[in-house]
This record gives structure tokens, C-alpha cells and sequence, in this order.
């Protein structure tokens, strides 16, 4: 399975210079299956430059599927915007896990409302656009990745993703995750132990979390030893802040790597960066 970062920024764009080196598009990465198939891990704004790729690409019938981790701003800003769903003969299938909460359907209709966009009602749009929910802890064929929706601790309905291909590699995404309840961190630490590859929440230092408890992020310190606890191979801390400039994240993965490089494969997950699981 091959990972590629559109997007691994938490929160709101960062479009300066100063933010190049990790990226100011918010979560979107494209996953390819070893045979091929596609699967696109939610809409940030890094799902638009993917979406200008794929518009170039000749295929008749067009399906993508696109698997959302939650419905916050940071992973939904870039589907208007997102070329595919102007085009006709595309199928774009929306699989979430279960919401408590206001259904996801009706947070995409609001997205393309007239106070919002030109497009006035999502109706307009040429491409088929349809919702499909998990339920916890169940596994789905989806695209034929099996993937596995599993709660986190955020604000709002949360889930990480554990996706396997046939080879049984395993990919395990875990964005915007507070570790404080120990319940809901158990079952992730289980769920997600022995994964060759895990992308996690990594959007506060520890003085900063100080101020931000509650807000559903965890501290790049608190993230790694949960990525020990996991036993995984390799480690990416993701979701960056936007108050971390480039020179900010590079002081953080020096501290990091110096402290636990010798037990754990670590890496602070760059846009336009390649993973191969
Ligand atoms: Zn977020
Ligand atoms: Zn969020």
C-alpha cells in the first residue's frame, strides 16, 4: 500500500513560505492498494491539488471513494473545490462511521448552500455523490482496503481508521485524538498495535496543551509514547499546528528523535511526502 500526503496540516491553511517544508494544505492523503484502487482519506484543502490530478486522468466512469475521519472544517474545506464533482459518470462515495450527531449527508448539503458557494444547493453538482456509515469496531470492504472505523477523543464524532490491504500491511490514522480517556485510548492502543505504519495527531507541545485541554488534540510527546504503546513499526506525527512555523516542527523532531529514535521508526509527516507500507 502506498500512502502520498496531500495535506498534513491541522486546523486552518498555512499558505506562507515559512510553513513550505511540512505543508499548509489541511488532512488529505491518498491511499493506493497494491492493486491499484484508491481510496482518499478525508477533505482538507490537499484534497483540491489531488482532485486537479485526477481530473486529467482518461477514465469513462469515474468512482472514488473517499472515507471521513470527522466533519470539522479542516477535513471538509477542500471538497467544493474538489474538480471531480463537476464531472459527469463519477460516482463519489462518502463512508464514514456512524454519527451521534447531525448526519453526515446534511453537512455536505450546508457546504454547497447559497450563503456558502455559487453552487446553491448540492444538487447541481454533475457527479453522484452518496453516504455510506460504519459501525465501530466493524470491518468493511471498502474499494477493497479493509477498513476498520475505531472512536477517538475529539470534540465532535471522531474515528481513526485501521486499513489493511490484501497483504494484511496495516495503515492505522489516527487524527485529532486528545489522550485523556483512558478508555477510549485502551481501545486505540489495542485496535492499532503491531501497524507497520500509523499517522497520529501530533498538533501541541506540552505547555501549549496547558491552554488547549479539551480541544480533542494531543501533545507530540503524549503521541509518541501512545505510537510505543502500539508497538507499530513507524510513527508520523501529523495534523501540525498552524502556529508551527517549519523552524518550530524541525526544534520539535530534533527533541523527539533524540529522546526516542532508538526504539521507534519516527517521522514528522511532510505534504507531498511518500509512504510505502
Ligand atoms: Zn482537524
Ligand atoms: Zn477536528
Amino acid at each position: 500500500m502506498q500512502i502520498r500526503v496531500w495535506g498534513a496540516r491541522g486546523s486552518y491553511i498555512s499558505p506562507q513560505k515559512s510553513y513550505a517544508l511540512y505543508g499548509g494544505n489541511t488532512t488529505c492523503l491518498e491511499l493506493t492498494h497494491q492493486n491499484g484502487n484508491r481510496l482518499i482519506l478525508d477533505a482538507g484543502s490537499g484534497i483540491i491539488p489531488f482532485g486537479r490530478k485526477v481530473a486529467m486522468e482518461e477514465d469513462e466512469n469515474r468512482e472514488y471513494h473517499l472515507l471521513l475521519t470527522h466533519t470539522h472544517i479542516d477535513h471538509l474545506q477542500g471538497f467544493p473545490f474538489f474538480l471531480p464533482i463537476h464531472l459527469r459518470k463519477t460516482k463519489i462515495i462518502i463512508h464514514c462511521g456512524r454519527w451521534d450527531v447531525t448526519a453526515v449527508s446534511k453537512t455536505f448539503e450546508r457546504l454547497f448552500a447559497t450563503q456558502y458557494s455559487p453552487i446553491k444547493t448540492i444538487d447541481n453538482l454533475s457527479a453522484d455523490i452518496t453516504f455510506s456509515e460504519m459501525d465501530e469496531l466493524s470491518t468493511y470492504n471498502v474499494n477493497g482496503f479493509d477498513v476498520t472505523p475505531v472512536r477517538t477523543q475529539h470534540t465532535t464524532d471522531t474515528f481513526a481508521y485501521l486499513i489493511k490491504d490484501n497483504s494484511q500491511t496495516s495503515f492505522g490514522f489516527i487524527t485529532d485524538h486528545e489522550i485523556d480517556d483512558p478508555i477510549i485510548n485502551n481501545r486505540l492502543i489495542e485496535s492499532f498495535s503491531g501497524c507497520n505504519l500509523v499517522f497520529h495527531d501530533g498538533q501541541l507541545d506540552t505547555h501549549e496543551y496547558f491552554d488547549q485541554k479539551g480541544w480533542g488534540h494531543s501533545t507530540v510527546e503524549k503521541a509518541v509514547r501512545n505510537g510505543l504503546d502500539m508497538s507499530v513499526a513507524h510513527f508520523g506525527l501529523f495534523h501540525h499546528s498552524p502556529d508551527h512555523q517549519d523552524t518550530v516542527i524541525d526544534s520539535m523532531k530534533r527533541d523527539i528523535l533524540s529522546d526516542y529514535n532508538e526504539t521507534m521508526k519516527i517521522s514528522f509527516v511532510a505534504e507531498g511526502q511518500l509512504f510505502e507500507v
